[in-house]
């Protein structure tokens, strides 16, 4: 590795033989001395070490600890050519493991994935529209040419282009022959295209521009700062974040933007391209593994200015990252609930800090503690209160479920069926949104009463009749419907009980004989691309009615959409977690701000059987800071977050009584817990009591808000014998409580 690619603040130096400190990406619990390579390598250098007879990927982390035998001590193999990691995302790594309770090896796997990372720069072929017209157009052909015109600015790989396109590869390699398509050798890893920051912006509202005077002074500062973006939907918090992004590009620095939903990145690319003249990079499970490897190492190299991507972005190996936005930051998908359990708004907040970055978290309907933390002046705030131009917050009304009479399997009382009616006769688009996916989450035998449950998890199968299958929304496992009941056998008497997305479609579409629906739900299409196509396919008016679940309430910009018909406003409310208020303000807030977004004047209706619950009436009458506040008394006087810390212990195991009695060993001995004054509750099933055939039982501390939680934690669970197939993880912060 020369000098300039390595970090510029160190000169942290290892000549072959000296002594290295490794972290590698194996569950081993320590750092591994060997000796430097050949060559040397660079504190922070990615290296591939032997691991017995393995070889495996790890980051030089520190100066050997030398406690070992020197001759015996084996050799780095060889030092990846990608920059050395930087002091700052060491340093993330460290205190985000340590805040999370997470063992270094599993923070390090999230900081290295990148597939094929140290092989040398490959090319590969790409293809794009060509000179000629083919001689012979046929239908196959025809749907190549317009993927690659509607895509032109994205290269294709052979495999991408023929799946778009939805043909063999061999009609690609035809027109390729015709002169129709050409075939081009790119090297693997390229720059992305310039982003250019001085492009003029759009003339900002006076309040919109104040906005964005202080975002950009912030980012000018180039000290750390975090600010909560507060403003309705439709209100221009991306067009306002964005100048905060041109100022930090200006300034040379890298930004990032997370997204909750990739469906979502689409349209800000889009937004992205207008604004500065060119696409920026993603980071996210729908990407290319080829793509993510070029994204992590251009990242790294600065050819890179902009990332948009999903919470693992956090954790890529930025040059100079100056600006962090968290769009939508209220979102529990910001929440990791699998591996290392983190939640990534939270942690920006720390990685912005190390590195003295901006953050700008951005929400119509902010979290409590976003909310609590600018009330408190950790954070600044900024509210926009009006949407940008003539549009205007949606009228919002209740329809008092509790007189209508409907027959079995309706779910549409009579006066929405007349409002949509009446907007579809104007040409305008209404959404009908429930918050279920599937056709109906219950299968039940109407001879014996049983209904069809997961066989690993505590949970029921849900009917999908557009993958003509049950599927377990807890471990994904699906089946085929059964002819007979699986209990007594009963032939013709399994019925589907209650309304998911798929069955209100069906209603609908009998309802609304004349109206184009579509159906906007995650699991009906099979890429990202197809979901894109169907979103701006509908924005630009290729349906008159939409029937989505969560997936549309965030973030999609429909003009046409002036109605907005909330199936089941109190399905969020039931249960006793203490965030369910929270949770569902939020989205009915979300949901209703998907109305009226361009000039004519929305309404949003909500289908209720309890119009005088606190939380309905605080949606219906849009009083948010009411709502808050509110809501901020309740959880002080209980102690919780965010005015308490607390944490979760799952333990589960395929036994059990194991993990009862490692729950009830753990409750018995919380000395640790005692002494800063925290207490546990529980052992108790988990919320979900089984799941991928494992028992769960969960232990909940709860502690005031400044006490040490994680070195107790620490030292309490230390004292216990994990048995070798129970399994302990620890959720800081936990979602549900
Ligand atoms: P939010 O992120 O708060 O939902 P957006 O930034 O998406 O709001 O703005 C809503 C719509 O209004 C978008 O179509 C956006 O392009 C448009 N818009 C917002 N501010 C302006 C402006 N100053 N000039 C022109 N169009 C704007
Ligand atoms: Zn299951």
């Amino acid at each position: 590795p020369s000098l300039d690619s390595a970090n510029s603040e160190q000169v942290d130096f290892f000549h072959e033989g000296q002594l290295v400190g490794v972290w590698t990406t194996q569950p081993l619990g320590r750092r591994l001395d060997y000796k430097a390579p050949e060559g040397g390598c660079w504190l922070g250098a990615f290296v591939e070490v032997p691991l017995g007879p393995r070889k495996v990927l790890g980051v030089v982390w520190s100066a050997g600890a030398g406690d070992y035998d020197y001759a015996k001590t084996r050799k780095v193999i060889r030092a990846l050519d990608v920059p050395p990691m930087r002091g700052e995302l060491r340093e993330f790594l460290e205190k985000a493991g340590a805040y999370t309770l997470t063992d270094m090896e599993s923070m390090l796997r999230l900081g290295v994935r990148a597939p094929g990372l140290g092989d040398p720069p490959s090319m590969r072929k790409i293809y794009r529209k060509g000179e000629n017209e083919p001689d012979r157009m046929t239908e196959p052909r025809g749907r190549v040419l317009d993927a690659l015109e509607e895509y032109g600015d994205l290269s294709f790989t052979l495999k991408e282009l023929s799946e778009t396109a939805g043909v063999t590869s061999s009609v690609v390699k035809g027109l390729v022959k015709l002169g129709a398509v050409r075939e081009e050798d790119t090297p693997r890893d390229l720059p992305f295209a310039r982003l250019d920051p001085t492009m003029p912006s759009k003339d900002l509202a006076p309040d919109q521009a104040e906005a964005a005077e202080t975002l950009k002074s912030g980012v000018a500062s180039g000290a750390y700062g975090t600010t909560l973006l507060r403003g309705v939907t439709g209100s221009g918090k991306t067009e306002v974040y964005l100048e905060a992004v041109a100022e930090c590009l200006r300034r040379g620095r890298q930004a990032l933007v997370l997204l909750p939903e990739i469906a979502l990145t689409a349209e800000f690319l889009t937004r992205v391209q207008e604004r500065f003249g060119a696409k920026p990079a993603e980071w996210h499970s729908g990407v290319t593994m080829t793509e993510r490897r070029r994204t992590w190492k251009m990242v790294g190299q600065g050819g890179a200015q902009l990332v948009v991507g999903a919470r693992s972005a956090l954790f890529l190996p930025f040059r100079d990252l100056g600006l962090i936005v968290v769009d939508e930051e209220h979102d529990s998908s910001y929440k990791q609930e699998d591996g290392v359990l983190y939640n990534a708004r939270d942690m920006t907040v720390l990685r912005a800090s190390i590195c003295s970055a901006q953050v700008i978290l951005a929400s119509a309907t902010p979290s409590l503690e976003s909310w609590a933390n600018a009330q408190a002046g950790k954070y600044t705030r900024i509210d926009l209160t009006s949407r940008f131009g003539d549009a205007v917050m949606p009228d919002m009304r209740a329809i008092d479920m509790r007189g209508v009479k409907l027959a079995g399997n309706r779910w549409i009382s009579p006066v929405l069926k007349a409002e949509v009616e009446a907007r579809v006769a104007l040409g305008e688009q209404a959404l009908l949104f429930i918050n279920r996916r599937g056709y109906a989450p219950v299968t039940i035998c109407r001879a014996c009463g049983h209904q069809i449950g997961c066989d690993h998890c505590d949970a029921r199968m849900v009917e999908h009749r557009f993958q003509k299958r049950l599927v377990c929304h807890q471990c994904g496992e699906t089946k085929a419907m059964p002819e007979i009941c699986p209990s007594c056998e009963a032939e013709d008497r399994l019925a589907a009980v209650g309304p998911g997305v798929e069955r209100l479609a069906e209603e609908a579409a009998e309802l609304f004989p004349d109206a184009r629906i579509a159906t906007l739900s995650s699991d009906m299409y099979g890429s990202a691309r197809a979901l894109k196509a169907e979103i701006l396919g509908i924005a630009e008016g290729a349906a008159d009615i939409i029937i989505g679940t969560q997936l549309v309430a965030k973030g999609h910009n429909f003009p046409l959409l002036t109605l907005v018909g909330v199936i089941d406003a109190d399905l969020g409310l039931q249960g006793s977690d203490l965030r369910a208020a929270e949770r569902t303000f939020q989205l009915m807030r979300q949901v209703a701000g998907r109305a009226g977004r361009s000039a004519k004047k929305g309404t949003a209706l909500m289908q209720t059987y309890q119009p005088e619950h606190p939380v309905i009436r605080a949606i219906l009458a849009g009083d948010e800071n009411g709502f808050w506040s509110a809501e901020a008394e309740e959880r002080r006087a209980a102690a919780v977050p965010p005015y308490g810390r607390m944490a979760g212990i799952i333990l589960s195991s395929p036994d059990a009584k194991e993990v009862f009695d490692l729950g009830g060993e753990l409750a018995r001995l919380d000395g640790p817990l005692r002494q800063i004054g925290a207490q546990v509750y529980g052992p108790a099933p988990a919320p979900i009591a089984r799941v991928r055939g494992r028992h769960r039982v969960r232990l909940l501390v709860k502690a005031e808000k400044t006490a040490p939680i994680q070195r107790a934690i620490a030292a309490w669970i230390k004292q216990v014998r994990v048995p070798p197939q129970v399994r302990l993880s620890v959720d800081i912060d936990p979602q549900s409580f």
